[in-house]
Parts: structure tokens; sequence; C-alpha cells
């Protein structure tokens, strides 16, 4: 039998174990995902890099599933020098596979932070420059983390207007209305869910509470229409513009 240090810790293997068989052996984590008990060693994804060198002296990763096991190696799994090549190793997996739940889970379990799961979210921030500047609702917002950012909801209030979903050059926001209820979302998350309003005229549910209490709010009375506060639907708005013009035409005959 061979003695090698993992972590501190005294670990007996055969000789020509792999440091990953003793260590598992062991039962001392090191991720992997291209090793197999049946194949020879590949160390093609790189994840189960390991420090080894006398802890005063040079240290260099190397590849647990093929370094041998020898007499007074010392090896360390949780070192900063891991931790890093850990990370860009996951890195470059998830390059190459962004949606793989296994990998995911396998970063987490290290505690190894990554890049969120692509979303088709382009990052042009249109549906936040509107939402601020142009509605002044501030709904949405970019939203800062360790890997990355995306849109997520801000510090104001959804008034339900659609205009970030109508921007929104990916579709990644939208707006459905389903069962007189509109529904705002950004990619998977509901952003807001809220209750239709009918049209005076038509009946139609068209527009949220919310979202006519701001136009109310924010435009001037008509000299036409001063203390009136109906609430029409685009298309009646439409049809009674086209009829007051034409009785206007008759009117000036
Ligand atoms: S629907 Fe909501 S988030 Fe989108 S622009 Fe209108 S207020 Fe902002």
């Amino acid at each position: 039998m061979i003695e090698i240090t993992i972590n501190g810790q005294t670990v007996a293997a055969k000789k020509g174990d792999t440091v990953l068989k003793a260590a598992r052996a062991h039962g001392i984590p090191i991720p992997y995902l291209c090793f197999h008990p049946a194949l020879k060693p590949s160390g093609a994804c790189r994840l189960c890099g390991v420090e080894t060198g006398p802890v005063s002296g040079k240290k260099v990763v190397m590849l647990s599933c093929i370094l041998k096991v020898k007499p007074g190696l010392e090896i360390r799994t949780e070192s900063d020098l891991v931790t890093a090549h850990r990370q860009k190793a996951f890195e470059k997996l998830l390059s190459m596979a962004p949606n793989s739940v296994r990998i995911r889970e396998l970063a987490e379990k290290f505690n190894v932070p990554v890049a969120p799961k692509p979303d088709s979210c382009i990052r042009c921030r249109l549906c936040v420059r509107v939402c601020k500047d142009i509605i002044g609702a501030r709904a949405i917002a970019i939203v800062k983390t360790e890997t990355g950012s995306h849109v997520g909801p801000g510090d104001g209030t959804c008034i339900g207007c659609g205009t970030c979903a109508n921007l929104c050059p990916t579709q990644f926001i939208c707006v459905q209305d389903q069962d007189n209820v509109r529904v705002v979302s950004i990619g998977d998350n509901v952003l807001s869910r809220l209750p239709l309003e009918r049209c005076e005229a038509c009946g139609g549910r068209y527009a949220t509470a919310r979202f006519l209490a701001h136009v109310d709010d924010n435009t001037g009375n008509h000299v036409h229409t001063a203390g009136q506060e109906h609430h029409f639907c685009p298309s009646c708005t439409k049809l009674m513009s086209r009829r007051a013009r034409t009785e206007n035409k008759h009117l000036r005959k």
C-alpha cells in the first residue's frame, strides 16, 4: 500500500491507483464528468483538477483521474488554485452545454458560481428604458448578480401597459390577455397579473385599471371632453372619431 495525504488526511492507496480513485475510496469529493471506471481516463472535462506539491513549495494543478499515487504525495482538493481551475473548467463545459442540468447541479454542489442559463434576452435595455423614461413606472430593471445581469422587477409597480413587450426585439418580455386578466412576463417569470377593464362602448376587455388611471393622470383635459372621463377601446375610439369627422363635414355644408 502507498500512503498519500489528501487535505492533510493520510490516505492509503494501491500502487497504480489514481488520486481520484483513492479520494473516491475515502469519500473525499472531487467533481468529474468524463471519468468512467470501465474506460481509460482522458482528462477531457478537466473538472477533477487537484493541487499537488508541498504546502510551502511550488504548487500545480493536476488532473486526479490521471495522476497516479506515489509515496508522500500531497494533495489538496479545496485550495484557491483548485477553485480557480474548477471555475474555468465549469465555464468551458457550460459554454458547450449551457442548459445542462447535470453540469449546473455539479457546479452548485461544489459551490462554483456559474453564469445563469442563457435566455433570449439580448440586454438591449429597451424595456427598462421605456418603462422608466416614457411610462415612468420603473417596473423593470437590470438586476446584477455575481455571474452577470438580467432583466427583472424594478422598484416601481407595473401598470400593464405592454409597452415593454411591444419594444422587446426578441419577445423575451411578453403580454398575454387571458380570462380578463393581463399577464406581463419576463421570460418564465410573471411580473404582473392585472384585471382588464371593459370598453364603455363595446364592452370588450382592453386595458388595466392602472393603465387607464395612468392615462387620466398624465393627459390634459381636451376642450370637448373636459369633466368627462370615458374609457373606450382603440377600435371604438377610431369609430367614434370617424363618425365625428363625418358629422362635422355635414354640419359645415
Ligand atoms: S407593462 Fe409594466 S413593465 Fe412593461 S412598460 Fe408597462 S409598466 Fe413597465
